[in-house]
């Protein structure tokens, strides 16, 4: 079991770098960034200050938008290092969500940045911590049980990490 005062420092220093981020910042760390079409105000603006931005730094993106999504992404692919570390992230699901779903919690992603990753529980106040790159899963969601009586939905980031029966 991981120390839960580190947890909540680390989930806490992880959402406020998360928020300081506009969205050419998430689309650097991220690859991409999408938002629904709604809470766009004026998607042509977004997309061109998005452009703006990539060409001041030479990078190419791609930007574009349909009735339900504006979204932007780096073109190009996975860089090596970013292909790195999405196995590293999907490894360190693979291992965290299960002991969500198995708590019966109903696990979803909250936030992600890089090798960290916060998830919460769909019916409780749960937040679990993950850190592909330093190893390291902790929080209520991973540790405790869920207070809920009822049988969990499965979520999609149960379905993605764990499957519907038994780890095998
Ligand atoms: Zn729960």
């Amino acid at each position: 079991m991981h120390d839960p005062v580190d947890i909540r420092r680390r989930i806490d220093r992880l959402a406020a770098r998360v928020d300081r981020r506009d969205d050419y910042g998430r689309l650097l760390a991220r690859g991409d960034v999408v938002h629904r079409i709604d809470d766009v105000e004026d998607v042509d603006a977004w997309r061109a200050e998005i452009k703006r931005q990539a060409r001041a730094d030479r990078i190419k993106v791609r930007t574009g938008a349909n009735e339900h999504i504006a979204f932007a992404y780096i073109a190009g692919g996975l860089t090596a290092e970013r292909a790195s570390e999405a196995r590293r992230y999907t490894d360190i699901m693979q291992r965290a969500v299960p002991l969500a779903v198995l708590n019966q919690h109903e696990p979803s992603p909250l936030v992600r940045d890089g090798d960290e990753v916060v998830c919460k529980c769909d019916r409780c106040s749960a937040l679990g911590y993950a850190n592909a790159e330093e190893d390291i899963i902790g929080g209520e969601l991973f540790e405790d049980d869920c207070p809920n009586e009822e049988d969990p939905r499965m979520t999609n980031l149960g379905l993605m990490y764990f499957g519907r029966g038994p780890v095998a």
